[in-house]
């Protein structure tokens, strides 16, 4: 059994992009700057925009952070998302979720201009992935496509078994297995004996949320697994009173696995280095 190291290979990723930075600016173009709006105090979101700022400052990026109170309107936040739309100087734009729920977040992911969407959650991006098109993959699966092809694991012709059908994972996961010439299957909460289908997977991908849910017996000896899954559970015994567990029962299931993600230190780094990977995109995008 071989870990998906994604603490290490993020790392590499990160260096690759300095050195891109470092030649943009030797050329005299410009340094790519991601603007993240974040409206309100939410604790984990604070948590994430925060994470995101320090990555663009490690890689050279330029970075702002918009914070907006709870209290601003949904047409006040559209105005502010166009103003960033038009400011040649911003080359990539999120705006951390959730947002308070007065404010509809599919008009506000709709407002980000597409070239600008680095989160790749605009229909026009999302349409482009399902097309194959370049254009920026949501931050997630596109972390675990560089996973998979880091340690060069053959997708080809391979079962592929996806848990959770999100917008934001699971769907796009699928379009990407599938032009990696995987024969995919996609489970979710209303699939029944979900153990039937992975239990035929040469690679695994649980992405639902539900602790620990996978578990050895429904697995094959051999088989690729990927855990996107993270959930805070209490943890009495640790400094900060929680810690973070995957989808899979890690303990049972590593020892049958070709290769597997560790939680912490999977998934989660590789999806930092995506929404970099499309920030340095949007940038050569705009030439
Ligand atoms: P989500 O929007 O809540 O979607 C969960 C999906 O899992 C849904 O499609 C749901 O099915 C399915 N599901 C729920 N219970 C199930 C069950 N018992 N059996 C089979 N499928 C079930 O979650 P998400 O945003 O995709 O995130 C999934 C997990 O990944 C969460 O733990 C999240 O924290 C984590 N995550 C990690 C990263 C990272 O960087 N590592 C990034 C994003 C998310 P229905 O569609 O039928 O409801």
């Amino acid at each position: 059994m071989e870990l998906l190291n994604g603490n290490e290979v993020s790392k590499l990723i990160k260096i690759s992009i300095k050195e891109q930075v470092a030649t943009l600016k030797a050329e005299g173009k410009k340094t790519p700057h991601l603007a993240a709006i974040l409206v309100g105090s939410d604790g984990a979101s604070m948590t994430y925009v925060a994470a995101k700022e320090k990555d663009c400052k490690e890689v050279g990026f330029d970075s702002t952070v918009i914070r907006f109170d709870q209290s601003i309107s949904e047409a006040e936040l559209i105005t502010e998302i166009e103003k960033i739309n038009e400011d040649r100087n911003i080359d990539g734009l999120i705006v951390q979720l959730p947002l308070p729920k007065h404010i509809n977040e599919k008009k506000i992911t709709e407002t980000i201009h597409f070239k600008k969407d680095v989160d790749g959650f605009h229909p026009m991006n999302v349409g482009m992935m399902f097309k194959g098109l370049k254009t920026f993959l949501p931050a997630t699966p596109y972390g675990v496509i560089k996973l998979i092809e880091h340690y060069n694991i053959e997708t080809s012709g391979k079962n592929c078994v996806i848990i959770g059908r999100s917008d934001i994972v699971g769907k796009p996961m699928s379009a990407l297995m599938l032009q990696k010439n995987c024969t995919v299957t996609v489970c979710h909460s209303k699939t029944q004996n979900i153990g039937n289908f992975t239990k035929e997977a040469d690679i695994i991908i649980a992405a639902l949320g539900i602790p620990l849910f996978l578990k050895a017996d429904m697995v094959k000896e051999g088989a690729v697994v990927i855990d996107v899954g993270i959930t805070r559970v209490e943890n009495l015994n640790s400094k900060s009173g929680y810690s973070l567990k995957g989808d899979v029962d890690f303990e049972t299931v590593a020892p049958k696995c070709s290769y597997i993600t560790p939680v912490p230190g999977g998934v989660g780094p590789m999806t930092r280095v995506g929404l970099l990977l499309n920030t340095l995109e949007a940038v050569k995008m705009q030439g």
